[in-house]
């Protein structure tokens, strides 16, 4: 939106109505007056309202660059489940990689009793060295089905490569973009072409508005829809894995009211950490929570410090009671 000043108006008492009204304004000048830009991430305010403040000559309008984001609806549903900010929050909760049959099996059993809604595991890892555990591929997708289903849990899993993208979207009931690929354009649209609900990580060094962009070609080129992943950005800070965003979690779900999961593992890095920003998202505005659960985390092929034990996902979901997390 653009907010231009009547020629004798005082832009100062302009500029602070827009402030005091939860917009971002930047100051222009342009053909001999006074306008205000109003930032993308700012409070939704009616242009009508705008109009009114004294001083103010007119209101124009800036396209959303992200139309069909902001179109869609507050509560989404995948495979029967609600996600969004009407919702009960819901817990994505599993290992970090698929190890075998009998860890899901291991697994899945006190999971569903916790109430967790989809079972996680990647059958495709994106690993930061060649020499790493690299996922068992397509038959880890079979595995992850069949322990899925014995226990009437929704699938989440990861595509990594446009090759894989069938046979993902065959057995997935919501694939995940991981953050490395949040960018890899050619990937969003081949996955999107699936038609099935998406669960777009955010990119390392990402910002909102390019995170919100790379939505917009998943529902450009047809996924079902767009759920929202902060998992932390890259920060200065060795401590930690990375820095999660609970500004920009805050963000996404007050001002586009889209559904966003936090990922505390992949955030921290370590599970002392899990518990502490588990209640943190939720209280930002969070729809719902990605965590890294293994039955022996000592012996994971991945992301092991992070993994939380069956008995520690009961704790986090008492801790949480009252959030109507889990079987909270
Ligand atoms: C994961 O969920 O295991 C994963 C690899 O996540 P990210 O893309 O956020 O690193
Ligand atoms: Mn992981």
């Amino acid at each position: 939106m653009i907010i231009t000043v009547k020629q004798n108006g005082d832009p100062q008492a302009v500029e602070r109505e827009l402030v005091a009204r939860g917009l971002w304004v930047q100051k222009l000048e342009g053909g001999g007056r006074i306008h205000f830009l109003v930032e993308s991430h700012s409070r939704e305010v009616a242009s009508d309202e705008l109009v009114g403040i004294d001083g103010v000559d007119s209101v124009a309008t800036k396209k959303s660059p992200h139309p069909r984001v902001d179109a869609q609806p507050r509560v989404i549903q995948v495979g029967g489940v609600q996600i969004g900010e009407a919702a009960k929050p819901v817990l994505m909760a599993g290992p970090c990689s698929v190890e075998s049959p009998e860890q899901l099996a291991e697994i899945a059993d006190p999971l569903a009793k916790l109430g967790v809604q989809f079972l996680r595991g990647g059958a495709f890892k994106p690993r930061s060295s060649p020499y790493s555990f690299q996922g068992h591929g397509a038959k880890a997708l079979a595995w992850l089905r069949a322990a899925a289903d014995r226990y009437r849990l929704k699938v989440v899993t990861e595509a990594m490569a446009a090759e894989h993208v069938d046979a993902v979207a065959e057995v997935a009931d919501l694939i995940q973009i991981g953050s490395r690929n949040m960018h890899n354009y050619a990937l969003l649209r081949s996955i999107a072409t699936k038609g099935k609900p998406v669960l777009l990580k955010r990119g390392i060094a990402a910002t909102t508005e390019e995170w919100l962009l790379a939505g917009e070609y998943c529902l450009l080129h047809g996924a079902a829809a767009v759920i929202f992943c902060e998992r932390g950005i890259r920060s200065f800070d060795p401590a930690m894995r990375n820095l999660l965003d609970f500004g920009a979690v805050a963000l996404l779900s007050t001002v586009y009211h889209q559904p966003v999961i936090v990922d505390p593992s992949h955030g921290a890095g370590r599970r002392d950490l899990i518990i502490p920003l588990s209640r943190t998202a939720l209280a930002a505005g969070a729809s719902g929570l990605l965590l890294e659960v293994h039955a022996h985390p000592g012996e994971a092929l991945s992301d092991g410090p992070q993994a939380l034990l069956p008995t520690e996902l009961a704790q986090s979901i008492s801790l949480l009671k009252g959030s109507g997390l889990g079987n909270a």
